[in-house]
């Protein structure tokens, strides 16, 4: 078996890298890893994912624990023994897939675990919201936030979406700066959806240039009739030694 690790750039993060490396007998192998141990914060463990989406993945949160990682800096002999003696547990975690549909072709732009968000931050953007082929209505504002449960607390929290449980399987549409007059109407609420619902956004302006998010990345989107957000067949494959309950990690890091 062979492992790799992505670290904060800091001086806690490192330390313990060094520890990890020096106690683990396997290849170090940044093509091909069926480990990747990402040691840092939320951001890193989503950065690792990204970069690593098929291997086995080990969060170490140098902070307070957060929504991705599993152990933390008392937990490392733990982390090293299961990865010795197998004895980890996996979940699988929920990506959506961004599609974007051009008038001749449709590619895949990625995967997230957080969210994606379709946004215009300097002019309003306009789009028809289809789900499931469906018209729903059309948002005229900033943007638009579809996350996953686990996202649910991130970008979404702060633009007051609904904290959602991770052992649901569910997407999320939160909206940014919505227009809300007697010219356009949204729905004005976060909108909890079943996850093997298909969400399309339609373009209604082609002069608009816009920006699509998939967790840290952003891509300008030019030349582009609809964008199709969905579960993704693919999951990531995270470890951990005794699952912590989701409220836990929701009371410790809001309400404690
Ligand atoms: P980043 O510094 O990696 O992340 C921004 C903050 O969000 C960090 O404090 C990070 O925690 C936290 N975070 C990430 N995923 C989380 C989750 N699932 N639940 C709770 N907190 C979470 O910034 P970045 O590199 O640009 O990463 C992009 C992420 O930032 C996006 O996925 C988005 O969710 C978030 N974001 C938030 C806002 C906002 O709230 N206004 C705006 C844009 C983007 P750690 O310190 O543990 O890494």
């Amino acid at each position: 078996m062979k492992y790799i690790t992505v670290v904060k750039n800091d001086p806690e993060s490192k330390k313990i890298e060094e520890k990890i490396k020096n106690s683990l007998e396997l290849e170090y192998d940044p093509k091909d890893p069926d480990y990747v141990i990402a040691i840092g914060g939320d951001g890193t463990i989503i950065k690792a994912s990204h970069r690593y989406p098929n291997a086995i993945l080990f969060g170490v949160h140098t902070g307070h624990l957060g929504f991705y990682a599993n152990y933390t800096i008392d937990d490392v002999d733990e982390l090293i023994n299961d990865i010795k003696n197998n004895t980890y547990e996996c979940h699988n975690i929920d990506l959506l897939s961004c599609e974007l549909k051009t008038k001749n072709k449709t590619i895949l732009l990625g995967n997230a675990l957080n969210e994606i968000t379709i946004i215009t931050p300097l002019k309003t953007l306009t789009l028809d919201v289809f789900i499931d082929n469906e018209f729903f209505e059309t948002f005229k504002g900033t943007g638009l936030c579809i996350s996953t449960p686990f996202g649910s607390t991130a970008y979404n929290k702060s633009l007051n979406g609904a904290v959602i449980d991770t052992s649901l399987s569910a997407i999320q549409v939160t909206e940014i700066a919505a227009i809300n007059s007697n010219a356009y109407r949204t729905l004005a609420s976060p909108l909890v959806l079943s996850s093997n619902r298909e969400i399309e956004l339609k373009r209604k302006n082609y002069s608009e240039k816009m920006f699509v998010t998939i967790d840290h990345e952003s891509k300008e989107i030019d030349n582009y009739v609809s964008i199709i957000i969905k579960l993704s067949d693919n999951k990531i494959k995270m470890a951990c030694h005794n699952q912590e309950d989701h409220l836990k990690r929701i009371r410790r890091t809001f309400l404690k």
